[in-house]
């Protein structure tokens, strides 16, 4: 009985986020107001020149994705501000890391914790809480060669970025917060397998001739396709467009173009 009346909570909860998304998505893709985008950064391996990185962030650092998405919108016809991007400076609580592996189970199960560890903060905190909440984790380059997933929640207006502490990074470290932060308005991966963008929905110029070498990344296929086979990374924004198909998953108004 006591696990049967377990099952039905958690039914409940579960019933009661999808609800709530569904209303988030219908508020915040409506474009009639901008989306307030607020940023906090996380020591996330607590050594010191992860420390000192994050002493010397500033607005400024984060200034490109409210550019880039606000760019973007107005080329599709959305005559607003789509976004407005804060940075808030540093917390010094974790945000729950995403699992590693592929289990449905545990991903709801950390999505949870992270709208609770989210809720708890904002509940927690005297300044305003944004529309979508990102939360950067950094990590020292000297000891981390390679970075877990980010991950936005879909339609959850809440994403987790791990992220590089190093400058060089800049651009790149832009590019992953704007791509997860388009997942939180429901925006989907437009990769394989090989981490190669779908033709066409991942591309920028899907119907340019000759399609390769592409110039730029779509947000959500995210690499540049340079040949059937081969795509690298956008350096930072300016090497990266919202593609049609994205901008019909966030609302915006396709037929403009
Ligand atoms: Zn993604």
């Amino acid at each position: 009985m006591a696990k049967h009346l377990r099952y039905l909570i958690l039914l409940l909860i579960l019933l009661f986020v999808a609800v709530n998304e569904a209303l988030n998505k219908m508020r915040t893709t409506s474009w009639d107001h901008p989306l307030w985008v607020r940023i906090y950064a996380v020591n996330g391996d607590g050594r010191s020149a992860t420390d000192q990185y994050i002493d010397r962030l500033e607005a400024r650092d984060f200034d490109a994705i409210e550019k880039f998405v606000n760019r973007e919108a107005r080329r599709y016809g959305v005559s607003i501000d789509a976004i407005d991007v804060e940075y808030n400076g540093r917390l010094q609580s974790h945000p729950p890391q995403p699992p590693s592996g592929q289990s449905v189970l545990e991903n709801i199960w950390w999505s949870l914790k992270f709208r609770a560890w989210a809720a708890q903060r904002a509940w927690n905190s005297d300044a305003d809480s944004g529309d979508i909440e990102l939360f950067v984790s950094y990590y020292d380059t000297a000891t981390t060669q390679s970075l877990r997933h980010s991950a936005g929640l879909q339609g959850g207006l809440i994403g987790i970025i791990n992220a590089f502490a190093d400058k060089s990074y800049r651009g790149s470290n832009q590019v992953v917060i704007a791509h997860e932060m388009m997942h939180t308005l429901g925006a989907k991966d437009k990769y394989d397998a090989a981490n190669l963008p779908i033709y066409p929905q991942g591309f920028d110029a899907p119907y340019r001739q000759p399609l390769y070498p592409q110039t730029r990344a779509e947000i959500m296929g995210g690499r540049i396709p340079i040949s059937a086979l081969n795509a690298k990374m956008p350096q930072n924004l300016g090497e990266v467009s919202i593609g049609i198909y994205t901008a019909a998953e966030i609302n915006w108004p396709i037929d403009a173009q």
